[in-house]
């Protein structure tokens, strides 16, 4: 059974010892994946796998109570999830093992944003709650930094770090190309049901592909099964179901990708009418590879003004690496796609280059301020002008971001007379939410009788 210690003393060594980076590849340790994007995480535990690392994606939402007695009720609503899920996990693990349990043979995977939001602070806190347990002080925390653009190093042995990297991101951008044809069959399907059946058997698929072809690099191979599974699904559809309102999605990441958490919203809107894209988790990698490559050029800038030679010769080098990956992710995800859509119109994504050259344009924010906030506000005028329906904003309640890309955006929106919705989530359900997404849907099928919709580019 979990056991806090009523006095709960917080080692500082601990968060230093106890959080960072581990070498996984040698650890024979299981590597604890909280699911987000249900489809993102197992396609992520299926390329640890097939590089002999053991990823298992921990059951998520059925921990909520832990997480609710161990946080405060002031932390963001995903920082109370992630936090049930893995004592959840932990406390089944040591039913089922009993005596045989040892906390070691664990690394919890968290990563972290450098703010200016709270995600840093998570596995900070995640560590002082394990550590009040003490049966669960050995687990360890992996963490990833978008200080240096999710970098592996040091994760696993030099020589791979740079294939499992390619197959990681892979992976990411193909649990999008999953998702998205989800949302682009769903609503047009012949009975109630099949695009769910469908997709969850063709995620096991995808899994035992990655499993086995990530590791060789045989990546044409992967991107075959991908156009199967494409071409399969046009079979769900119903070619006498007309045309829907088209609804863009955006939001803070863990939300809106997390069916649980924000209480199956996308579904709901299809319930009333929608067809909906939501923004793609491969677009924040990208923003956080082209964030640290735009900081890079800063600091370039500065230095050649101070003439700092060595600070010159570091900020050139990792300017040709974060060039080098935003050009690789950018060309792998240009390529998916590519090959995606010459079987079915799926959404594809905007390049982050374009988003910040929208905010510029019309004034709306900077990539200067960073969080989701960049791609949020610009994502959304994208959406606007090129003729989607209606755009919802899913987010925490109290999230930072979100709550600016509100502020911003909502008058914007009245302007262009294009209807528009925020959706914060918390554990509770609102009385009101399914008459505010009723009324949006109204307003959205208004809209679409009025210009038509755009088609998927
Ligand atoms: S993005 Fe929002 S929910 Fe996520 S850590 Fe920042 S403030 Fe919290």
């Amino acid at each position: 059974m979990l056991q806090a210690e009523s006095q709960k003393v917080i080692d500082f060594q601990f968060l230093k010892d106890n959080v960072g980076r581990f070498n996984l590849g040698r650890s024979n340790k299981t590597i604890l994946i909280p699911e987000m994007n249900r489809i993102g995480g197992h396609l992520m535990a299926a390329v640890f796998r097939g590089f002999g690392i053991q990823g298992v994606v921990m059951d998520t939402y059925k921990g909520l109570e832990l997480g609710k007695a161990y946080t405060s009720g002031k932390e963001c609503y995903p920082c109370q999830i992630t936090t049930g899920d893995i004592l959840y996990y932990l406390k089944q693990e040591q039913k089922r093992q009993g005596d045989r349990f040892n906390a070691n043979n664990y690394i919890y995977f968290m990563p972290e944003a450098g703010g200016p939001c709270r995600f840093g602070m998570y596995n900070k806190y995640q560590r002082i709650v394990l550590d009040s347990f003490p049966d669960l002080r050995a687990v360890k925390i992996g963490s990833l930094t978008t200080n240096d653009g999710y970098s592996l190093d040091g994760m696993i042995d030099n020589g791979q770090v740079s294939d499992l990297r390619k197959a990681g991101y892979l992976s990411v951008v193909i649990s999008d190309i999953l998702d998205r044809l989800l949302w682009r069959i769903r609503p047009y399907e012949k009975e109630q049901g099949m695009a769910d059946d469908f997709i969850e058997t063709s995620m096991k698929e995808m899994e035992d592909c990655f499993e086995t072809y990530g590791v060789r690099k045989q990546f044409d191979t992967i991107l075959d099964e991908m156009e199967r599974v494409i071409q399969t699904s046009r079979a769900i559809m119903d070619p006498e179901i007309p045309e829907k309102p088209l609804i863009g999605m955006v939001g803070e990441i863990y939300l809106r990708s997390h069916v649980h958490a924000n209480q199956n919203l996308i579904r709901v809107l299809e319930t009333h009418g929608a067809e909906v894209v939501n923004a793609s988790i491969a677009e924040w990698i990208n923003f956080t590879t082209y964030e640290r490559l735009r900081d890079t050029k800063t600091g370039l800038r500065l230095s050649l003004k101070q003439f700092r030679i060595n600070e010159i010769k570091d900020h050139l080098q990792n300017m040709v690496h974060f060039a080098g990956d935003l050009l690789y992710q950018q060309a792998k995800q240009g390529q998916v796609y590519k090959r995606a859509k010459s079987i079915l119109n799926l959404e594809k994504d905007h390049k982050i280059k374009e988003l910040e050259n929208v905010l510029k344009k019309n004034n709306l924010f900077s990539f200067d301020v960073g969080t989701e906030a960049c791609l949020s506000i610009a994502g959304i005028w994208q959406y606007a002008k090129e003729g989607f329906n209606g755009v919802v904003n899913v987010y925490p309640f109290t999230c930072m971001p979100s709550t600016i890309t509100s502020a911003v955006i909502k008058p914007l929106m009245s302007e262009l007379g294009v209807p528009y919705l925020d959706t914060p989530y918390d554990s509770s359900f609102l009385p009101g939410r399914e008459a505010a997404i009723r009324t949006f849907m109204y307003q959205a099928y208004q809209h679409f009788n009025r210009n038509g919709r755009q088609q998927h580019h």
